[in-house]
């Protein structure tokens, strides 16, 4: 293991590759490039392709078609075991006969590291991931979180400069998880080594990526920061994956420099310009909304739409309200704990300013593919 951070991660370059199973193409052209020490994050719902990529990327699935560099150096074909990648799975996949110390020893084994060297790697590889105490144990003497600990040191004790992560927290319960991902991103900071982790966990994406790559239905829908995905969707199925929204549909009155919508009945006004062809449909975040009773005086807020409130959760910071309008659509809006309360059955305005709406291309198959 190196001591403090080496900047020895690999640039990773994924272009133009499909992967298919007969005439079904789980991956269809994706394309994804990864910094040198960067934490990019897989995500997305099930069978979109992110295990796949994974899988493509570490050795353990061929590729189709299309080009994959590790480093510069162009992949394709090389056995898994000749790539000199890490890789953490969600089942923790210790050797079972073999102490915690033994374990963490074997990829430098396999290496022909030799015996002082091992010894000292291995200690730093347990010290990393505060497991020093348990070098003695067995897997079957362990907690899961603690397994996926020692299944960490073991993918980085021979300092590849790039590890593979598919869903490692997925078998532990919530505050366990919460806490290895704050242990994950503090190590990933520490070594400098490229990451790339897959999970279908929005908020788990949020808390450890520099970016995070969207997949839906074997193709990549976005690429970016998580502010910058939750901010600025490129298309309506980022829009819903990423955090709470709103998603209404209405007609245009005007297009061109600002748009004029009707929606449940009333006028919404924006600065945003449609992008391409056809009616768009308005999405909105919930803390964009400013939910009052109906009949008090108004926000300044460009707009409002009126609704009755059908859903009231109380989350102890606040408040989340979902709210059916007159079309028969749902609003989600969230409140702080200076707001007045609302209850069932309460009839509100909901105000926001027009430059808050996200105009984006409508799309049926976002509402499914979600699920
Ligand atoms: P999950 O979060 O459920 O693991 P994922 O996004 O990782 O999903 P993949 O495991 O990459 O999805 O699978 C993508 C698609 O490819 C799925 O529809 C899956 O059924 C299909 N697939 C994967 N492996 C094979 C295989 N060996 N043969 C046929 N189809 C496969």
């Amino acid at each position: 293991m190196n001591e403090g951070k080496t900047g020895r991660g690999a640039a990773i370059d994924i272009r133009d590759v499909t992967k298919s199973y007969g005439s079904f193409k789980a991956l269809d052209g994706v394309s994804l490039h990864v910094e040198p020490g960067e934490f990019m994050t897989l995500l997305g719902p099930s069978g979109s392709g992110k295990t796949t990529t994974l899988n493509v990327v570490a050795g353990f699935t061929d590729v189709t078609t299309g080009t994959l560099l590790v480093g510069g150096r162009d992949v394709v074909g090389v056995p898994a075991d000749k790539r000199n990648i890490g890789v953490v799975f969600q089942h923790y996949a210790l050797f079972p006969h073999m102490s915690v110390g033994r374990n963490v020893a074997y990829p430098l084994g396999l290496r022909g590291v030799g015996r002082a060297d091992r010894e000292k790697r291995v200690r730093q590889a347990l010290d990393m991931v505060k497991m020093s105490d348990f070098a003695h144990r067995y897997p079957s003497e362990l907690s899961g979180g603690q397994q996926q600990r020692v299944a960490l040191a073991r993918a980085l004790v021979f300092d590849p400069p790039l590890l593979l992560m598919d869903e490692p927290l997925g078998a532990l319960d919530k505050k366990l998880r919460e806490w290895l991902q704050l242990e994950i991103k503090r190590i990933h900071r520490e070594l400098g080594t490229t990451f790339i982790y897959v999970t279908h966990d929005q908020e788990e994406a949020l808390v450890l990526s520099d970016r995070i790559a969207v997949f839906n239905g074997g193709h990549i829908e976005q690429v970016g920061t998580g502010r910058e995905l939750y901010d600025e969707p490129a298309t309506l199925f980022v829009g819903r994956f990423i955090g709470d929204s709103t998603v209404l549909r209405g007609e245009v009155l005007r297009g061109g420099e600002g748009t004029c919508l009707r929606i449940a009945g009333e006028t919404v006004a924006t600065p945003r310009r449609i992008n391409g062809n056809g009616t768009p449909v308005m999405l909105l975040r919930p803390e964009k909304l400013t939910i009052r009773r109906r009949g008090q005086p108004a926000t300044h807020a460009q707009n409002r739409l009126s609704g009755t409130v059908t859903e009231a959760i109380y989350l102890g910071s606040g408040s989340k309200y979902e709210v059916r309008l007159a079309d028969g659509s749902t609003a989600i809006v969230r409140s702080s704990l200076a707001d007045e309360s609302f209850g069932i059955g309460d009839d509100v305005a909901l105000c926001f300013e027009g430059v808050d709406v996200k105009l984006l291309p409508d799309d049926a198959s976002a509402d499914t593919s979600l699920t």
